[in-house]
């Protein structure tokens, strides 16, 4: 179902009506293309208060070319050009009270307005510390202050949070959150705490080179695009969805060089099919398959609610508690599974939805520090906002409508945004990411 507004504000008469008429301009997104595979300008980064962080390594290594900053907001690069910036990083490690929080405003200020169209603003904040208050209220207050920006800035621009303590753990979360690989992720608070590990030495054009990955409900939608996604990085996939979807799965996995799975993720004996299917092991699980059953609760029979249980959480539990029990998931492997935000924000006509994806946030936090400690395993979780996809494309006109504009980009992502977020997490050099949910929703208004 195209989103015919959009394409109505990329015309003339419609950029004309809907300015005069004070309506969402959605702007172009600048997404990853083999042919613009980088931001479009040079990297300012920026200091508020102290900070111990070696910063200046990782982000020469992240893409965009490393500037200083100029006059009137401008960036000046290496060769003494000055130029917009079209990424922002902020280190606001060091603000410890109210006082050098005012260095936020200070920072951010004189430049906030050159950032290019779909540039990025990434401000880097520290732990809360549980014995100091004053630097608690200081780091929680950057959180407003990503969120208010994310909701203000426009133009395709996106401001995430990102919380650290070492500067190369958080390599492959910055490489990610500065590129166009991120169009869609815009409001996020994103902590890079857990200990990353050795980072194996990678190819960083196919991170992922050598490492199997399994997709669950891979043959379309959000899950086929995951599938090429893992596969553009280097993965060996394997494109696993139900009897009915058989013949698409191996068109797919033919393209890919990977293989198909027939095999309906509710079995009981799933995960052990799964892991007969790979007696070499497992590297990436993508618990993507996922369905809905809408109706108010007063309506809604018994049979609905344990459907969409059963495909959503029940079989991720039953699946993942197998895979790691027999160790098919390797140490170093990676669960991505599937939250959405009606299971963060809620929404009327999906008690049982709401729940299911609720319950990945908790499956998801509980299970990531052991699964780490005991099996070298991550786990986190992405929470797809409204998404262009056939499950949309039934939802009635006007949620349909509200869906695509009540975010702060003002339209719908794209599956490829979900798989990019999705080859982040299972990238080898984020070890230091684990128990995060991170929602793909251009920062929507439900529940942001
Ligand atoms: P989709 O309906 O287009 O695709 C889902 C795939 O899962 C299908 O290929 C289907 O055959 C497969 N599947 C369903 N039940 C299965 C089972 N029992 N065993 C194996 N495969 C099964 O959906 P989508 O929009 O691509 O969504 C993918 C995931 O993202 C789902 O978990 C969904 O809840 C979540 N999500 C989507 C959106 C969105 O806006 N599209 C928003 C939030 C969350």
């Amino acid at each position: 179902m195209p989103d015919r507004y959009l394409s109505f504000t990329r015309t003339a008469p419609g950029r004309f009506l809907t300015r005069r008429l004070g309506l969402p301009q959605p702007a172009a997104l600048h997404r990853w293309s083999p042919d613009r595979p980088a931001l479009d300008g040079p990297l300012l980064p920026l200091t508020a208060g102290p900070s111990a962080l070696d910063l200046a390594p990782v982000l020469a290594r992240t893409g965009p070319a490393v500037a200083t900053r100029g006059p009137e907001g401008t960036a000046v690069d290496p060769a003494g050009g000055a130029a917009r910036p079209a990424a922002v990083v902020l280190d606001a490690t060091g603000v410890r009270d109210v006082d050098t929080l005012a260095g936020v405003h200070a920072a951010l200020h004189p430049v906030v307005r050159s950032v290019v169209p779909s540039g990025r603003i990434v401000v880097l904040g520290a732990p809360l510390d549980p014995a100091d208050h004053h630097q608690s209220a200081a780091q929680q207050a950057l959180e407003g202050f990503t969120r208010s920006l994310g909701k203000e800035i426009g133009g395709g621009r996106t401001v995430n949070l990102v919380r650290l303590t070492d500067a190369g753990a958080a390599e492959s979360t910055l490489r990610f959150l500065l590129s166009p690989r991120s169009a869609y992720v815009s409001g996020q608070v994103i902590d890079v705490l857990a200990a990353a590990g050795p980072v194996p030495p990678a190819d960083p054009g196919r991170p992922l080179a050598g490492r199997t990955a399994l997709v669950t409900g891979a043959a379309r939608g959000i899950g086929a695009a995951v599938a090429e996604t893992l596969a553009r990085d280097g993965a060996r996939v394997v494109v696993l969805d139900v009897p009915q979807a058989a013949q698409d799965a191996r068109r797919l996995a033919d393209r890919l060089g990977g293989t198909a799975l027939t095999l309906d993720i509710t079995a009981a004996d799933a995960g052990e099919r799964i892991a007969a299917e790979l007696p070499g092991g497992l590297d990436v699980l993508v618990h993507n398959a996922g369905v809905t059953r809408d109706r108010r609760l007063v309506n809604m029979p018994a049979e609905r609610w344990s459907s969409v249980l059963d495909v959503n959480l029940a079989s991720v539990l039953r699946t993942t508690d197998a895979l790691l029990a027999k160790g098919t998931l390797r140490p170093g492997g990676r669960i991505v599974a599937t939250a959405s935000i009606a299971g963060l924000a809620g929404n009327a006509g999906q008690t049982n939805y709401g729940a299911s994806k609720a319950g990945i946030v908790g499956l998801v936090r509980s299970l990531a520090p052991r699964a780490l400690a005991e099996h070298g395993v991550t786990v986190n979780a992405v929470a797809p906002g409204f998404i262009e996809t056939r499950m949309t494309a039934a939802v009635p006109l006007f949620i349909r409508e509200a869906g695509r504009r009540m975010n702060s980009l003002a339209q719908g992502g794209l599956p490829v945004d979900v798989a990019e977020t999705t080859a982040w997490l299972a990238d080898p050099a984020s070890g230091a990411v684990n128990g995060q949910v991170v929602r793909v929703c251009g920062q929507s208004l439900l529940g942001a």
